[in-house]
């Protein structure tokens, strides 16, 4: 029922938030609001604010190598793990314009800086590359309410731009998350288990390495939960594939 509700009601909101995706940039940079000239790297940004973004250009390989990263995470359970950015500025001011704002070039303007840094990391490791990309998905109650899911026009855009293949059907977010606000961190990871489901819609889906595409990682808790069901249905290696994420 909720897919065809979902269908119904959500389906026009997507594709405009995909039209949107890749015609609605400004004529101001995104970061600093000053008018943009002629140098267009990324659209959206100027370039000061280009060469001023902090990033991991100094971190390869794999981030789970990294002890502040992996402090911060819950238990990783994943075998690889890419991020753009920490959740800072002015990556989380771009983040939550894409999320709350409907301002969906922030988005493209993310995903482009994040597909690069796929492209190197790629470049120098090709057996990174996965079988399949896999966007975390929103209950359909809560994708209603949004009107999009951000994890999947990241994932879209990644799919297009890598030529990997996406599958936005075969994992399902079987429970609405309420608030978490006031409970306790054990009671909210003890909640969360059973959350996702992975049902392989197509028959020769034999995916050995998928790649998890999130918006933003923190605890690490959804991921940890995803990447169960899937080395469960016989995934044998899981990267998670993020804009941003929180360090210890
Ligand atoms: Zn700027």
């Amino acid at each position: 029922m909720f897919s065809d509700i979902k269908s119904a009601l959500s389906n026009t909101l997507y594709k405009k938030a995909q039209q949107t995706l890749s015609t609605s940039f400004s004529s101001r940079c995104f970061v600093c609001q000053m008018p943009l000239d002629e140098w267009s790297h990324v659209k959206g940004l100027c370039q000061c604010c280009y060469k001023d973004l902090p990033s991991y250009h100094e971190r390869t390989g794999c981030l789970l190598n990294y002890y502040d990263i992996r402090a911060g995470l819950n238990r990783p359970n994943w075998q690889h793990q890419l991020a753009l950015a920490e959740y800072k500025w002015p990556f989380n001011q771009l983040i939550s314009q894409f999320k709350y704002q409907n301002h969906y070039a922030s988005g493209t303007l993310l995903t482009t800086l994040l597909k690069e840094k796929i492209q190197l990391e790629l470049q120098q490791q090709p057996h990174l590359k996965p079988d399949v990309l896999i966007p975390v998905p929103l209950h359909p109650i809560k994708y209603l309410w949004r009107g999009f899911n951000q994890a999947q026009l990241i994932s879209e855009q990644l799919s297009a731009s890598l030529t990997i293949t996406q599958d936005v059907t075969s994992l399902k977010r079987t429970r609405l998350r309420l608030a978490q606000a006031g409970k306790t961190r054990i009671a909210r990871l003890k909640k969360d288990i059973n959350t996702f489901k992975f049902t392989p819609k197509c028959a020769n889906a034999n995916y050995q390495h998928v790649a998890v595409i999130d918006d933003v990682i923190t605890t690490g808790a959804t991921a940890q939960q995803i990447t169960r069901v899937l080395h469960q249905a016989g995934v044998k290696t899981v990267s998670i594939w993020t804009l941003a994420i929180t360090p210890a």
